[in-house]
């Protein structure tokens, strides 16, 4: 078996890898580090969890330490882009704990912090910054940083930039860039713009490619449970009486959703915070150590905050609801059965979210199986239990064989109304699910080929005017 020496790395980057705990190089370590130290560019297929970022920042210090160069003034020697600024951050202590025995400086430089801080640590000149493209340009801009002398240029998570509308600004970065240096290239997917982009900016690349986003991990135990949209915080509350859950991120696609969800939550007494890009922070430091530390056991999360949230040992993936971008359904239910671990991926479907499950099977190549769920309530937790059926055994479609999970009870074909509960059973009270009249724009479904943008670096009090994704 491949170990981390036999790739060539040097010794105190071994030790460090030691003291965190790696064994063995994933394969997208092993795949791509003998030939980033050997200085070649690189095009790596994979998302978050493969280990990628360990597999560009490693044969980085190893290349930073072969030269004694110092950073001039105002210019970094490593340059890496992120989409967003939880894993820009994540990205950054990820290589201050690789490079533990080294003495190279690092810059985080993102939006929604005040300005005047990244000046600063950029004034000597760094070794490696960590950038989100808008607070990026605006250093440049201000002339408080130069691209001149980047040495090594890492693109990160490309696809999910293009979905951010930050092409331009990534062009705009690059046409900054020396022409001679060394590009690593990441992304979960590779659309055309994306695939365009990459050969624009590679030179000869090498091509490591680890688990297409069509293939979903198999220790993850996907399930999906239909239930009216008004019965999904109610749905979700009686859930979480599975104290088998013992850590779960719970998704939603709006930022405004995962107020109204973690509201509701709390008014049930159960402990949850929020991360989406509203948030200060400050605000996400505290939910992500919250979360990170157990003493929360729920983190309610929009898709753009959660990219790069590195949190070991979340049981379960809860999608409150489904994601109208396929792939994004991977990138969430990835955030369980990391390192070797067990997870579950519970979705919550509702009447206008089918064509969304189905794009999902058809990307996973698979059925998710269909469970019922329970019904808990504000008022009444303990009696408003209400089993509720699954509409596609109403129709004679039995669940695909999935065990059911949490508080599910088998189907009970052609007995159902396809409304929640028995004949005659109380309503639960299902929280303040409806939107409201005049509820914002973000509330309301969207086209599905539109992408929110959150919790980027754009338009955080730093002057950038917001730019809808494209
Ligand atoms: P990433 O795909 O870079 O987000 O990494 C996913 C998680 O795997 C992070 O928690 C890393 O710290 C961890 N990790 C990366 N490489 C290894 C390895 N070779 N052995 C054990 N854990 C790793």
């Amino acid at each position: 078996m491949t170990t981390f020496s036999d790739l060539g790395l040097p010794a105190p980057i071994l030790q460090a890898l030691t003291a965190e705990g790696y064994e063995t190089p994933t394969p997208i370590q092993a795949g791509a580090i003998p030939h980033v130290l050997a200085g070649r560019d690189l095009l790596g297929i994979a998302q978050t969890g493969t280990g990628k970022t360990a597999a560009f920042s490693l044969p980085i210090l190893g290349r930073l330490m072969m030269s004694d160069a110092r950073p001039k003034p105002r210019a970094c020697r490593v340059l890496v882009l992120s989409p967003t600024r939880e894993l820009a951050s994540q990205i950054e202590a990820n290589i201050i704990a690789y490079a533990k025995f080294l003495r190279f400086s690092t810059t985080l430089v993102f939006g929604g912090v005040p300005v005047g801080r990244q000046i600063r640590a950029c004034a000597p000149g760094v070794d490696i910054v960590v950038a989100t493209p808008g607070r990026l340009i605006d250093l440049l801009n201000q002339r408080a940083l130069t691209l001149d002398e980047v040495g090594v240029f890492v693109l990160d998570e490309a696809d999910r930039m293009l979905d951010l509308g930050f092409m331009r600004d990534i062009q705009k970065i690059v046409s900054l860039l020396p022409k001679k240096r060394q590009s690593l290239f990441f992304s979960a997917t590779m659309p055309p713009a994306i695939a365009k982009l990459a050969s624009n900016l590679l030179s000869n690349p090498v091509e490591v490619a680890v688990a297409p986003v069509s293939s979903t991990a198999e220790r993850i135990r996907q399930s999906v449970i239909f239930c009216p949209t008004r019965d999904k915080q109610a749905m979700l509350h009686g859930l979480l009486a599975d104290d088998t859950i013992s850590r779960a991120l719970v998704f939603t696609r709006t930022k405004h959703g995962a107020d109204k969800v973690v509201k509701y939550l709390n008014a049930s007494g159960f402990k949850a915070d929020a991360i989406h890009g509203n948030k200060s922070q400050n605000a996400r430091e505290r939910a992500l150590a919250a979360f990170k530390s157990g003493s929360s056991r729920l983190l309610v999360a929009t898709d753009i905050a959660a990219r790069g949230i590195d949190v070991d040992g979340v049981s379960h993936v809860i999608n409150f609801d489904i994601p109208n971008i396929s792939e994004t359904y991977v990138h969430r239910i990835g955030r369980t059965a990391r390192a070797g671990a067990d997870g579950s991926a519970i979705s919550l479907c509702g009447e206008d979210e089918r064509s969304f499950l189905r794009d999902v099977e058809r990307l996973i190549r698979q059925k998710v199986p269909v469970v019922e769920g329970k019904l808990g309530s504000v008022s009444a937790p303990t009696q408003a239990e209400v089993p509720y059926r699954d509409p596609r055994a109403v129709r004679g479609r039995p669940g695909q064989g999935g065990k059911p999970q949490a508080q599910g009870r088998p189907g009970q074909p052609g007995s159902g109304t396809g409304r929640h509960g028995a004949e005659g059973a109380p309503r639960p009270n299902a929280g303040p699910a409806r939107p409201r009249d005049g509820a914002p724009a973000q509330n309301r479904p969207r086209d599905a080929s539109r992408p929110a943008a959150q919790g980027t670096d754009r338009p955080r009090g730093d002057g950038r005017r917001a730019q809808q994704p494209r």
